[in-house]
């Protein structure tokens, strides 16, 4: 039986090993899943309800357990994992009641009905860098529309996803909620197989290959995607509050976030100040071990991922780009806070995705050339403009999903990805729709 072992990312020593599913096991998996499904989709709406919130009830004593697997998986400082469980598990109620609304028939006309029904099978392939809430966010309404749903966590964090199923099933039908464990090759047999939709979080080379996979079956996607997310601070900006932003939205869970700002692009006259301020504030944060206490910035996830931040660091700086804080040549297993400023179009830290803490700068003369570069992206994701008078015109033009005005992006709001951060979209009652077959029913 082959199988995948999860290291953890400062030591890199094995701290537990998983049987891999492979592509033969996989019609065993979605007959199981085909089977509970059947049952599943027959529970009205309030039934699914009840039983998830008590699957999830079951979750509460493992709790420390899974925040600090987290930690040790992915190295994710201890206060973070435990807030990315806690959220998970304290808001599954509310969770099952939005979804349950949002999925319960809706009247058109006196002749005419919408219904939400199930798709049948749902693959959620999910990322590491938030193990938990990402593989969360798409099986919860899948499961809830009548679905079974076949996990395929990241091979970065198998033992997270593990606790997490095997908890749920202590009351889940058997067969309903399955795990096929494995690397990318999991994920590309899961997707061939005979399921009916894959629902993705992870980056946008994979979600290509999955929509190429996809595509003969027609299978429905959802697809939340990588960003490259820009932030525009107008000279009427609060300074302060742009550098705070700047600094946290940057250094967030180590830099290894979809919406993480990317690229600063600062205006010219109030530059000097702003990088002064984002050098003194990332000075304050501290890298460690995810269980050492004050640790706000952890190990990068995997050698592979590092490498790739300081392959980024040293293209920029080749080109031109100076350090205001940091290196570009950390050893492993850590990236320490870094600042640069100088940044350019032609430079991989500007135009591709960093997984890494780091502010990277650009001063504008004109705030039309800002939106130029902030829009000159195949991503868009998220974007941010920090400014007075005339911020929302500028966020008017920005071309991303999420959008914030003086302050970050999602809000309460669904995830929503524009040009090749993705399509489809979890979140809200349009959100969890998009995991059903919409049926007319006219009568
Ligand atoms: P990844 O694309 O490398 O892997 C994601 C998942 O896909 C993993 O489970 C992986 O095993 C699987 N996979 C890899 N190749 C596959 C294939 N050919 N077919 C099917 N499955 C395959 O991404 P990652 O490194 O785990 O996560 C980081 C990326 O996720 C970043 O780009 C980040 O921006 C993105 N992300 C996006 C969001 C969002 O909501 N938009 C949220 C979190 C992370």
């Amino acid at each position: 039986m082959p199988t995948l072992t999860s290291y953890e990312p400062i030591s890199r020593a094995a701290i537990g090993t998983v049987n891999i599913t492979t592509a033969e096991q996989l019609p065993t998996l979605v007959n199981a899943a085909q089977q509970a499904q059947q049952y599943w989709a027959k529970l009205s709406l309030g039934m699914r309800q009840q039983q998830l919130n008590h699957a999830f009830q079951q979750l509460t004593p493992v709790q420390d357990q899974l925040a600090k697997l987290i930690g040790q998986e992915m190295g994710k400082d201890y206060r973070r994992a435990t807030y990315e469980v806690g959220g998970t598990v304290q808001s599954a109620s509310y969770f099952t009641d939005e979804i349950s609304q949002a999925l319960a028939p809706e009247r058109l006309d006196r002749n005419t009905e919408l219904q939400y029904r199930p798709l049948g099978i749902v693959a959620v392939i999910a990322p590491w860098n938030y193990p938990l809430a990402m593989a969360n966010n798409l099986l919860m309404p899948a499961l809830m529309a009548g679905n079974a749903v076949i996990l395929k966590p990241s091979e970065e964090t198998p033992l997270v996803a593990e606790l997490f199923v095997n908890t749920l099933n202590k009351v889940l039908p058997k067969g309903l909620l399955q795990l096929a464990q494995g690397d990318g090759e999991t994920g590309k047999a899961l997707v061939a197989s005979a399921i009916h939709m894959v629902a993705f979080t992870g980056s946008m080379a994979t979600g290509k290959h999955i929509m190429a996979n996809a595509a003969p079956a027609l299978k429905r996607l959802v697809m939340e995607l990588g960003g490259n997310d820009p932030m525009i601070v107008m000279a009427s900006a609060d300074i302060d509050a742009a550098v705070q932003f700047a600094v946290a939205s940057s250094f967030e869970n180590a830099g290894q976030m979809c919406t993480s700002t990317e690229r600063v692009y600062v205006d010219a006259r109030i530059a000097t100040e702003f990088e002064r301020k984002v050098v003194a504030l990332a000075r304050q944060y501290q890298v460690g071990a995810w269980d050492k206490p004050r640790v706000n910035i952890g190990p990068l996830v995997n050698p592979v991922q590092h490498q790739k931040v300081l392959d980024q660091l040293q293209d920029a700086t080749q080109k031109g780009a100076q350090l205001l804080l940091g290196r570009d040549d950390y050893p492993l297993p850590f990236i320490q806070p870094t600042v640069v400023t100088g940044m350019t179009a032609d430079m991989t830290l500007e135009c591709d995705e960093t997984f890494g803490p780091v502010v990277a700068i650009s001063h504008f003369k004109h705030i039309d050339e800002a939106i130029l570069r902030a829009n000159d992206s195949p991503y868009g994701l998220g974007a941010v403009v920090f400014g007075g008078q005339g911020a929302a015109a500028v966020a008017e033009q920005l071309e991303a999903g999420m959008v914030g005005i003086n302050q970050g992006v999602g809000g309460g709001g669904p995830w929503v990805g524009a040009k090749q951060s993705g399509f489809g979209f979890h979140g809200t009652a349009a959100g969890h729709r998009q995991f059903a077959q919409v049926r007319v029913v006219s009568k």
